[in-house]
């Protein structure tokens, strides 16, 4: 909450850009607490420079990096594959991976489930 006048804060900032008084000096004249004009010397509050994300509604200073990031991932998303009609992808179990994928087909087949017939 900015409480001090337009016309105070100019006076305030010209005297601060000659540069030739000092803070308490420039305060005393202003008619400000010297407070007032460290403040002015250290720039703005980070608060002030926070506003809100108009994609997202978030609290941000500059660029939104969230949707920044949404986007980038939207663009290197992965382009899904075909899917072969009859269902065989190609590949090739070992392993850990092809014992159970058997114990899999086998439940399956024990349960009376359709099963693809290249599986065993
Ligand atoms: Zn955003």
């Amino acid at each position: 909450m900015n409480l001090l006048k337009p016309g105070r804060v100019a006076a305030i900032r010209s005297l601060l850009v000659k540069g030739q008084a000092s803070r308490r000096a420039i305060a005393r004249e202003v008619g400000a607490d010297r407070s007032t004009v460290a403040a002015m010397v250290a720039g703005p509050h980070p608060r002030e420079s926070l506003r809100r994300c108009p994609d997202c509604g978030g609290i941000v200073e500059g660029r939104c990096k969230a949707c920044g990031l949404k986007r980038r991932l939207q663009k290197r998303r992965f382009q899904p594959i075909d899917e072969p009609a009859d269902g065989d992808l190609s590949l090739e179990l070992h392993g850990g991976a092809r014992k159970r994928y058997q114990r899999l087909y086998r439940r399956k087949v024990s349960a009376g489930q359709p099963v693809s017939e290249d599986a065993a």
